[in-house]
């Protein structure tokens, strides 16, 4: 799929949106894109993309915000760096995808189960500072509904192996050390994450 799902029908142009991902904390770097296509072609999953990083970062620049906010790529990105190592113009590619990520979670753009997964690590995360396997699964199909229903049972199996392995507790962790300080780093975060957004 990669590179070839460029949209049909009307093509809608929003000035805003590039101004926007630019006031991304790595948001900037992409106007040093050369659009070489380094980064597509060391991009292991760049043929399940819809779009290659190349393609990406000029739809962005083009101001076609739905479709860079509804494809794959971001969520397709594995962080594998390969591509943030040979970029001849040093752009940290990775980070953008969180980046990008990170903006289509604010603005709702959620159907991928990537998007569902990471909201439900994050909630699950933030609570304790550990994480328990079962209470991420629970959050991530509570998100996703009954539409993968399918998906749960398909699993059942492994499940299963890994409770007779004690690879899957059923009771959470207990918080670490210094929960409190956490809230806080997070709190903090938020904070500096909405000044910049203002
Ligand atoms: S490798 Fe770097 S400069 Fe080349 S297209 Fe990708 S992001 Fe742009
Ligand atoms: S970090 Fe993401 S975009 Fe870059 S090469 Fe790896 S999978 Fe592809």
């Amino acid at each position: 799929m990669a590179d070839n799902s460029a949209s049909s029908g009307r093509l809608k142009y929003e000035a805003g949106f590039a101004r926007e991902v630019y006031g991304m904390e790595n948001g900037s770097y992409l106007k040093l894109c050369m659009q070489c296509g380094v980064c597509a072609v060391s991009c292991a999953t760049f043929k399940i993309m819809d779009y290659s990083p190349r393609r990406l970062f000029a739809l962005v620049r083009a101001g076609r915000k739905e479709e860079v906010m509804k494809s794959n790529t971001f969520w397709m990105c594995t962080t594998c760096l390969m591509c943030k190592a040979r970029c001849p113009r040093g752009i940290p590619i990775v980070d953008v995808m969180h980046d990008l990520k990170g903006l289509a979670l604010k603005q709702g753009y959620v159907n991928y189960p990537q998007a569902a997964f990471y909201q439900a690590f994050w909630q699950d995360l933030a609570g304790r500072g550990r994480i328990f396997e079962g209470g991420v699964t629970a959050r991530y199909f509570l998100k996703r509904g009954p539409k993968d229903f399918g998906k749960i049972m398909a699993q059942k199996d492994v499940g299963l192996k890994m409770l007779s392995h004690g690879r899957l507790p059923l009771r959470p962790p207990k918080a670490v050390k210094g929960k409190k300080e956490l809230m806080q780093m997070v709190a903090k975060a938020r904070e500096l994450e909405q000044k910049g957004a203002n």
